[in-house]
């Protein structure tokens, strides 16, 4: 993906309010990660553990979305999938929750996904983090970021819905 600043990361967000966007927690070495191996940007506020962000370009616009673990019991300890990069892990999924954009987070209804803990799924994908268990399937590492692209857009669709 092209690399964002940020001050893009920062207006793309739709599912807080502006003075949120402000405020939360955007990464200091936006230019050291590895952009060429990543389809989205994900990370997590250092400060405040239960939150976590993202950030991708859909149709040519970026769009960033807040997220929230859903309570401690949201790491499990037993094998769970990130319902993004398929990617198996030992306590290292996290749910996560999204408050829908507009009218519809305002009266509280959100989106939940599983989702690899440290967000990192574009990297588990090409193997460049490693797991501990890894499924075997038949599928290439183009077909695997490809299915990991249709679920994210498929999640941040439900969210800007
Ligand atoms: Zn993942």
């Amino acid at each position: 993906m092209k690399p964002m600043t940020e001050q893009e990361i920062r207006s793309a967000f739709v599912n807080c309010s502006k003075g949120e966007a402000k405020r939360l927690h955007v990464p200091r070495d936006l230019v050291e990660r590895p952009w060429d191996d990543l389809d989205f940007l994900g990370w997590r506020d250092p400060q405040a553990p239960d939150r976590a962000y993202l950030a991708a370009e859909f149709d040519g616009r970026t769009v960033a979305v807040v997220l929230r673990s859903s309570g401690a019991a949201s790491w499990q300890a037993r094998r769970s999938i990130c319902s993004l990069c398929v990617t198996t892990h030992t306590g290292g999924v996290s749910l996560l929750v999204a408050p829908r954009a507009g009218k519809a987070g305002q009266q509280g209804n959100s989106v939940g996904a599983y989702m690899c803990a440290d967000l990192a799924c574009s990297l588990y994908v090409r193997g460049k983090r490693e797991v501990g268990t890894r499924l075997h399937e038949s599928l290439t590492v183009e077909e695997k970021i490809r299915r990991t692209v249709v679920n994210l857009t498929a999640f941040v669709s439900k969210v800007t819905a």
